[in-house]
């Protein structure tokens, strides 16, 4: 399989602005840009190392305030091109920083709360945002077919991201997801090819395919190109902080799949804080999992740096990673700043969707419930401060899993069209 690893790459003129390489996590050992996943050396992961803008955080911080409303305003400190704001792609991201007094009331929470509410970008995930960065990289390197394994939110992303940017677009998900996921990858007209299996055997399917002809000219979004896709998360870091006004959180909750969100959210904070764009202080960061998928949170409470992997059953199908790729950098940083990672059971998960919007009036997907049931649990457990400011992330929308709330969410009363009738319903 050399084909997954950088030694093939030629050095290539690709624009992708501040991008300067690909760097192996693991060994540190770099290579030029490329549509390229594992060090060549050492098969550790590879990432975006940069040439940051340095020595005017003032300048920088302004001219970041004067950009668009979306995440292109982080343009300097993305995988991207100068121009990329006018070029078509979904432009997602600048969603709501919610501050959440009521629930900060309803969870004893005396300090800041906030909920960063990705429920509103394009096509309702914090997807878009990982998508929109992959579809750049897509461009740079010629690939005309965009493609990804995915939990859900991830084939409806990639749908339509490749509508908006004229690609072809074909997915791969597992057979059994909800039916919110399932036409919202569809409706974009790329193929969406179901397979029978986990989403870890899709993923595995996903990596022979790269390998094989068939594969060849595809660019899989959390595959080959993830390097550039799991930059799309630092936006979120990026804008919780100009949205508390240029400041850190003390801690973040954060749902956890293969681990690629919560790992880049740490680093968007740690770059923010080398640009000197907000004061270097401690924060802490908490994963959150779903029980019947907890194979980062069993490794955190047990001890162990190494995460084994599990078979998923849990409704937070968008989380139901069993061999999470990241797992084993999300008990470091877990471990680093002094947070923790946890899980909930499915009945805690619904309990938490309730509990949001009737406090917030937020209606989340499944691995919404999993990150503010954990956030809930943490508080309980004292692992979460209450007095310090928390953010709380969502990552999704409820009217993706209607399913798992139908049984708990329908009419008060049905009743027949005359006063009589409501008069007798008691609800006056
Ligand atoms: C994909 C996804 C996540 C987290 O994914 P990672 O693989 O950990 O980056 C969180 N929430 C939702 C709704 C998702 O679709
Ligand atoms: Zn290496």
């Amino acid at each position: 399989m050399s084909v997954l690893t950088a030694s093939e790459q030629s050095p290539a003129a690709v624009d992708l602005g501040p991008a300067a390489a690909l760097s192996c996590r693991e060994c540190g050992e770099r290579f030029p840009l490329g549509p390229v996943f594992a060090c060549a050396s050492c098969f550790g992961p590879l990432e975006v190392a940069y040439d940051l803008p340095s020595g005017d955080p003032e300048g920088l911080r302004r001219a970041i305030e004067a950009g668009p409303k979306n995440i292109w305003r982080y343009a300097p400190l993305l995988p991207v091109p100068a121009d990329v704001a006018d070029k078509p792609n979904i432009n997602p991201g600048f969603t709501p920083l919610v501050r959440a007094d009521r629930l900060a009331a309803e969870l004893g929470i005396t300090g800041e709360l906030y909920v960063k509410d990705d429920s509103g970008n394009p096509t309702h995930s914090f997807k878009d945002r990982v998508v929109a960065q992959a579809v750049e990289a897509a461009r740079a390197f010629g690939f005309t077919t965009l493609s990804c394994s995915s939990t859900g939110n991830l084939a409806g992303a990639v749908g339509a991201a490749a509508a908006r940017a004229g690609l072809r677009s074909c997915t791969f998900i597992p057979h059994d997801l909800e039916q919110g996921k399932v036409v919202m990858a569809a409706i974009y007209g790329g193929d969406v090819v179901a397979i029978e299996g986990t989403y870890d055997d899709v993923n595995r399917f996903c990596s022979e395919l790269i390998g094989d002809p068939l594969g060849e000219g595809w660019g899989f979004v959390n595959v080959n190109l993830r390097p550039y896709y799991a930059e799309g998360s630092k936006t979120l870091a990026f804008e919780i902080c100009e949205q508390l006004g240029w400041r850190l959180p003390d801690q973040l909750v954060i749902p956890v799949a293969s681990g690629s969100q919560l790992t880049k959210i740490d680093k968007g904070l740690r770059e923010l804080i080398a640009l000197g764009l907000v004061e270097d202080r401690p924060y802490r960061i908490f994963g959150a999992q779903a029980e019947g998928c907890a194979p980062v949170s069993r490794a955190f409470k047990e001890g162990h740096e190494v995460v084994r992997p599990v078979r998923p059953d849990t409704i937070a199908k968008s989380l139901a990673i069993g061999n999470p790729a990241d797992g084993p950098y999300v008990l470091d940083i877990a471990r680093r700043t002094g947070g923790a990672v946890e899980d909930v059971t499915d009945e805690e998960i619904v309990a938490a969707i309730h509990l949001l919007a009737r406090t917030e009036g937020i209606f989340t997907e499944t691995a919404g419930g999993v990150t503010l049931g954990v956030a809930r649990k943490l508080i309980g457990a004292g692992a979460l401060d209450p007095s310090l400011t928390t953010v709380v992330v969502n990552t999704g929308d409820g009217l993706k899993t209607l399913d798992a709330v139908a049984k708990t969410a329908g009419p008060t009363a049905t009743i027949r069209p005359h006063l009589d009738s409501f008069r007798e319903a008691g609800l006056a």
